[in-house]
């Protein structure tokens, strides 16, 4: 099934699910129960937002070798964890903003984890019943003050640099998904999930023996190899088998531009 939060000129926002083309309203909340009311709201007559507002954004580094030797450092032995703040995310079709202080804003497609469950210290074969499911997000990074700074937040922690959709797929198999980016309909980046150091379980597991996982918690997989700068006017498309795909444009951002608001 596939959730996703919207809204109509008439509706707040709030969840829903999706069937075909068609979204329905949701009688409670993913996290704690609910029912499907009647599916009766055409997508292109709904704005998608993004699917949850996550508590934490937790986010993996280096997890696939590749991308590890393109950024010219090898394969970590535990898993590289970094944070991105809440504020950073944006919903399907919202754009990027290139902030003024950076020259080298760069995409990273990847496999996105919504926690369903709280948990901590979940033994890897319980990681799946913390799973609400699966999205596609960019972990958007200022390169440049990522390597002038040493530590990443605030290269990676600025307003839009977190799109997240455009749902949360509750029905997917994380270990043998292809992950496409495109720019500009170029094919920039293409692996499978298989391909990561450490598996979307491996993840969870170490992530919560060292934090509590809180439902709405998302957890960024890491990227494959292929990274890139993005300019104003790109278009990113980040396609998962299985899932769908995240469709982000980039603009230019200015001093004093408010906040875009999840
Ligand atoms: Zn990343």
């Amino acid at each position: 099934m596939q959730i996703v939060r919207f809204q109509t000129r008439e509706l707040a926002p709030q969840y829903g699910w999706k069937q075909d083309n068609v979204i329905g309203r949701m009688d409670g909340s993913p996290f704690c129960g609910y029912q499907r009311l009647q599916a009766e709201y055409p997508l292109e007559r709904v704005q998608l937002l993004a699917p949850v507002i996550p508590g934490k954004i937790v986010c993996v580094g280096k997890n696939f070798p590749e991308h590890a030797v393109e950024m010219k450092s090898e394969s970590p032995k535990t898993p590289i964890l970094f944070m991105k703040p809440p504020t950073a995310v944006i919903g399907p079709g919202k754009p990027i903003e290139l902030p003024p202080q950076s020259n080298q804003v760069e995409y990273e497609g990847e496999l996105a984890i919504v926690i369903g469950k709280q948990g901590r210290w979940i033994p890897t074969d319980q990681v799946r019943e913390h799973i609400l499911g699966f999205s596609i997000a960019i972990d958007v990074t200022a390169r440049d003050i990522q390597q002038a700074d040493g530590q990443w937040t605030r290269a990676k922690g600025f307003d839009t640099f977190c799109p997240l959709g455009p749902w949360i797929e509750t029905d997917f198999n994380p270990f043998d998904a292809l992950i496409t980016t495109h720019i500009n309909g170029q094919l920039r980046q293409m692996a499978s999930t298989r391909d990561m150091t450490f598996s979307p379980h491996q993840l969870v597991a170490f992530i919560s023996s060292i934090m509590t996982l809180e439902s709405g918690d998302v957890i960024l997989t890491g990227t494959p190899a292929g990274v890139g700068t993005l300019a104003d006017g790109d278009v990113v498309r980040v396609s998962i088998e299985g899932i769908g795909e995240l469709i982000t444009p980039v603009v230019k951002g200015s001093i004093g531009l408010g906040y875009w608001g999840i």
